[in-house]
């Protein structure tokens, strides 16, 4: 399942830069990840300062 960024993002961006497909842009006021190109690696979760992607 891919992950999917919950409302307590900050938009601070820097999960955006870490994943590796690309799958994370810039939503209204918080990130949003794109469920088709997601590929569950978990690099945003580790990278996200407040625990904000979850796994789907
Ligand atoms: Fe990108 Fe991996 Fe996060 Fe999916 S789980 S959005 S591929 S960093
Ligand atoms: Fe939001 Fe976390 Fe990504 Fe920052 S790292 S944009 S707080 S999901």
């Amino acid at each position: 399942m891919p992950y999917v960024i919950n409302d307590d993002c900050i938009a601070c961006g820097a999960c955006a830069s870490d994943c590796p497909v690309g799958a994370i842009s810039e939503g209204d006021g918080k990130y949003v990840i794109d469920p088709d190109t997601c590929i569950d690696c978990g690099a945003c979760a580790g990278t996200c300062p407040v625990g904000a992607p979850q796994e789907g």
